[in-house]
């Protein structure tokens, strides 16, 4: 497929950058006239992954996430967010619904079960010590001009 658009962008891990990845994965993805239920679905999708990286990657420590959009011709929308954080130690537990590592800091253990859920496709890939890459893939209904 051919690549139509993309976009990177580099953040502190610091919660305030939460709520603008969710404003860039919105404007970015207005572009294809998405519906409110597309975009709210994304904004979900990538605030879970922020802030994975922010209180679960770096946790006191500060670090930058780098977030990767592209678009291709197809409408699909793919979403890279990348940490350079402590990195997770066994992925596939991790991504079980009601698994957390921070029950005392009243977590849920559902921000995978959310990522998957709201996207097409979600792969999660982690070294410990290195840090930890989440991919995304959304189909949207609306059109690329
Ligand atoms: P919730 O998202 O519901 O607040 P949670 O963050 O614990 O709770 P998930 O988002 O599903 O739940 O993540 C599950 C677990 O995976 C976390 O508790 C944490 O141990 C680990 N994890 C997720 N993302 C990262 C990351 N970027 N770096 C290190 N560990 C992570
Ligand atoms: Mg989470």
């Amino acid at each position: 497929m051919k690549t139509v658009n993309k976009m990177k962008i580099t953040i502190p891990a610091m919660s305030r950058n939460e709520a603008l990845a969710r404003s860039c994965i919105a404007a970015f993805a207005a572009q294809t006239d998405p519906t409110v239920e597309e975009l709210s679905d994304l904004r979900s999708a990538v605030c879970e992954a922020v802030t994975n990286s922010i209180v679960h990657g770096y946790r006191d420590k500060s670090g930058d996430i780098t977030i990767t959009l592209k678009l291709t011709d197809d409408n699909c929308l793919y979403i890279k967010i990348a940490d350079k954080g402590c990195g997770i130690e066994d992925v596939e537990k991790a991504m079980e619904p009601l698994f957390t590592t921070a029950p005392e800091e009243e977590r849920a253990g559902l921000g995978f079960a959310v990522m998957e859920a709201f996207t097409d496709s979600l792969k999660v890939t982690s070294r410990p010590g290195k840090g930890t890459t989440v991919t995304m893939k959304k189909k949207l209904t609306g059109k690329y001009e």
